[in-house]
């Protein structure tokens, strides 16, 4: 059967894959391979993951969790869906400080892409990662930890130094959330007071096609503390009195609970639920990360192409992300807005378009999200991250044969 992403429209080409069982196994794998790529949850929508030869799957490792509350850092195995782990830590009394809109992606696949932040004050799940146990290109074991000098860049590293076999991730006590739901909020709110629009919560998601007369929806998640009330209508928009889904004429059932009804991290974090699958795969992706300051502009950049985005676009999601020191992450050295488009299955239409929406996001020095569709053209990505230079020489370093090397990283970063 052939193995593609998680949206189908990617089919891998290596040749084998392995799901070795025990780290130990893992280490064999990886020695005895000329090329390997690690694989995790297959939830990126393009070829980063994969390798000429052979991809390697940790989903039949146990995740033998280790919890350590002096240190308040979780260990886990690389394969771990966040789903999972949040489950084990929220019986445990832990939480980490947030999840992506799906609880199904891996941990060290998510690390790996620089995969969501949402808040003003929330940084990217990798930069929740205290450190990383890899298996190197000759199957030995290689530690790196927050405060080495190498961890900054090996924490969003696409598989290029090596197979997380274990990732230690950041903890905290449990805590609850709410979410409330926004329908009917102007335009200008976006435009004019986004950063009041922001603060209002701890994490807001706007949706919108870029073309309907107000915000599709606002979607405002806050940590509950013993003074929370639900806000009610905010910012010209009214409260949404019952459950939403940000795509139009689709059942809200499989979204977290919203209404302003306190409950687990983990159960309000995601949008989705992670019993349910978040949709029926019939989506693509792509998201461009830009400096917050440029915030208004970049609005105003992508409504301008509000007739050609609309037609191919289910909808369209936008975050704040605060400013992380890892060198290839999305967020590196400045507070972002996240700009997603989540896109009906056409993959060739979409891929016409990006490079008229990354010229009309150019003068902002927009980042790609590394796991998502971005204009496949010749472009030089090193200008938008500071310490590129440092990361391709780390990754000369530490994989000298290129044992994790694929066309993506060729392309990309490497090439
Ligand atoms: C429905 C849907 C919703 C999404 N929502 C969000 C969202 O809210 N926010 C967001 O930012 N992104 C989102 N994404 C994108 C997705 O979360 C990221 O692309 C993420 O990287 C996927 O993780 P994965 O485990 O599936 O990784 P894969 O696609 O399997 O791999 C991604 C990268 O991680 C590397 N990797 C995987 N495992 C390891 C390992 N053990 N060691 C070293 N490297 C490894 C791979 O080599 C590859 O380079 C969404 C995707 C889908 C399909």
């Amino acid at each position: 059967m052939t193995l593609t992403t998680w949206a189908g429209n990617y089919a891998y080409r290596a040749k084998t894959v392995h799901h070795p069982r025990t780290v130990e196994e893992l280490q064999e794998v990886v020695a005895g391979a000329r090329r390997v790529r690690a694989l995790g949850t297959r939830h990126c929508f393009n070829d980063v993951a994969d390798g000429p030869e052979a991809l390697v799957v940790l989903d039949e490792i146990p995740p033998d969790v280790v919890l350590d509350t002096d240190a308040r850092t979780v260990t886990v195995t690389g394969g771990v869906r966040y789903g999972a782990l949040a489950e084990h830590l929220h019986a445990a009394g832990w939480a980490v400080h947030n999840l992506a809109s799906l609880p199904h992606i891996s941990v060290a696949g998510a690390v790996a892409t620089a995969t969501h932040g949402s808040g003003d004050g929330s940084r990217n799940l990798a930069a929740a990662v205290a450190g990383l146990t890899f298996v190197g290109p000759d199957g030995t074991l290689r530690e790196v930890r927050r405060g080495d000098d190498d961890f900054a860049g090996s924490v969003v590293a696409l598989g290029a130094l090596g197979v997380a076999a274990r990732v230690t991730l950041d903890v905290e006590p449990t805590y609850d959330v709410a979410q409330e739901v926004l329908d009917g909020v102007p335009w200008d709110v976006l435009l004019q007071h986004y950063d009041e629009l922001t603060a209002s919560a701890d994490s807001v998601s706007v949706f919108t096609d870029w073309q309907e007369p107000t915000l599709r929806q606002v979607w405002r998640k806050t940590r509950v503390t013993s003074s929370y009330a639900p806000a009610g209508d905010l910012f010209g928009g009214t409260l949404a009195q019952a459950p939403r889904h940000m795509l139009a004429g689709i059942d809200p059932v499989n979204a977290t609970q919203q209404g302003g009804v306190p409950g687990p991290w983990h159960e309000r974090w995601p949008h989705f639920k992670l019993a349910f699958t978040p949709s029926n795969g019939d989506e693509l992706q792509s998201e461009y990360l830009v400096p917050r300051r440029h915030a208004a502009a970049v609005f105003e950049s992508v409504r301008g192409l509000g007739d050609r985005v609309a037609p191919l676009l289910q909808v369209s999601e936008i975050r704040s992300v605060a400013a992380d020191d890892l060198w290839l992450s999305t967020a590196y050295e400045h507070d972002a807005v996240a700009v997603h488009f989540t896109w009906l299955p056409r993959q060739a239409e979409v891929e016409a378009l990006l490079p008229t929406i990354e010229a009309a996001l150019a003068p902002f020095d927009a980042r790609p999200h590394w796991g998502k569709l971005f204009a496949d053209v010749d472009r030089d990505l090193g200008r938008l991250y500071p310490r590129w230079d440092d990361f391709r020489a780390l990754v000369a370093r530490v994989d000298p044969d290129g044992v994790f090397r694929n066309d993506y990283l060729d392309r990309h970063v490497l090439g």
